[in-house]
C-alpha cells in the first residue's frame, strides 16, 4: 500500500485527505483555523488516527493552500489552482469549469477534456463573493454560516443589497434589520449579492459544461441555486467539494512519490 497524504491550509480552515494507492480516500479531516494556526498540524494528526496510520506510514506529503509554505510535516508545496484542478478532475471528470469560493477568495478555473487547467481568474483582493462576505453578514444577523441555505429557503421576498463592498454592505444590512426587513429576506439577499459577484468572474472565463462548484461556500445551497438561476445553468456539487485541494494534493503526492522512485532507480 501507498499512502498519500494532502494539505490545503486556507485562510479560515484546514483540510486534510490521505489516500491509499492514489484510489481510494481512506481518511478526511476539517478544522476550523487556517495558515498560521494550529489546525493544520492537529488537522493532519487527525486524518492520521482516522486512518490509524502513523507519519512514518506516509510515503509523501503535499500541502497546497494560503499557507503551504509553512507545513513542517510536507514534503512540496504545490500551488491551489493546481490541486483544485487535480482534484475536481478525478473526482468528476466531466467538469470544464470550477467555480471555487473559500474563504477569503474565488476562483474559476477552466479545464480541457484531459483535466488540463487552461485558463483561471481569482479574486483574494476584495471580500465580496468569497466565504468572508458571509461570514461578517451572519455575524450581524446571529446566525450559523450553515443556516444560510434554511434561511434563504424560506424566503418569500429576497431584498437586493445593492452596495458590493462588504463593509457598506453591512451598514445596509443592519440599516434593513432596524427597519424590521425578515431575516430570511435578508439571507437570500445575502446570498445572491455572493452569486452576482461571482457569476460576473465566470462569464469572463466563458463557462463550458459542466460546471463543479468547490470550497467551504459550496455547501450553501442559497448562494448555488443564485449561481445557477444567474448564469442559467446546473451546477453540480457533492459532499467533498470542501476537500477537492487536499485530495488534489493527495493525488500529486503519489504522482511525485513514484517520480522520485523511478529517479532513484
Ligand atoms: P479556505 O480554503 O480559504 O479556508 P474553504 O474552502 O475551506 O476556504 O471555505 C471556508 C469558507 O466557507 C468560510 O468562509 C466559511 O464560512 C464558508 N462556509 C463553510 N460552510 C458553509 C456553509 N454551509 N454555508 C456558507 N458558507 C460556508
Amino acid at each position: 500500500m501507498i499512502y498519500t497524504l494532502g494539505i490545503d491550509i486556507g485562510s479560515t480552515t484546514s483540510k486534510c485527505v490521505i489516500l491509499s494507492n492514489r484510489k481510494d480516500i481512506i481518511a478526511m479531516a476539517l478544522l476550523k483555523g487556517g495558515a498560521g494556526t494550529k489546525s493544520p498540524i492537529k488537522a493532519f494528526n487527525l486524518a492520521l488516527e482516522r486512518a490509524e496510520l502513523c507519519s512514518d506510514d506516509l510515503s509523501y506529503v503535499i500541502s497546497t493552500g494560503y499557507g503551504r509554505e509553512n507545513f513542517s510535516e510536507s514534503s512540496e508545496q504545490i500551488s491551489e489552482l493546481s490541486c483544485h484542478a487535480k482534484g475536481v478532475f478525478f473526482c468528476e471528470p466531466n467538469t470544464r469549469t470550477i467555480i471555487d469560493i473559500g474563504g477569503q477568495d474565488v476562483k474559476v478555473i477552466a479545464l480541457d477534456e484531459n483535466g488540463k487547467m487552461s485558463n483561471f481568474l481569482m479574486n483574494d483582493k476584495c471580500a465580496a463573493g468569497t466565504g468572508r462576505f458571509l461570514d461578517v453578514m451572519s455575524g450581524i444577523l446571529a446566525i450559523d454560516v450553515h443556516e444560510l441555505e434554511e434561511y434563504a429557503r424560506n424566503s418569500k421576498k429576497p431584498v437586493s443589497i445593492s452596495n458590493t463592498c462588504t463593509v457598506f454592505a453591512e451598514s445596509e444590512v443592519i440599516s434593513q434589520m432596524s427597519k424590521g426587513v425578515e431575516i430570511e429576506d435578508l439571507v437570500a439577499g445575502i446570498c445572491e449579492s455572493v452569486a452576482r459577484r461571482v457569476a460576473g468572474l465566470a462569464k469572463r472565463i466563458g463557462i463550458k459544461d459542466r460546471i463543479f462548484m468547490s470550497g467551504g461556500v459550496a455547501q450553501n445551497g442559497g448562494v448555488r441555486h443564485s449561481l445557477e438561476n444567474i448564469l442559467n445553468k446546473n451546477i453540480a456539487y457533492n459532499d467533498k467539494a470542501q476537500y477537492m485541494g487536499a485530495i488534489g494534493a493527495s493525488l500529486f503526492a503519489y504522482d511525485k512519490f513514484l517520480d522520485n522512485q523511478k529517479g532513484g532507480e
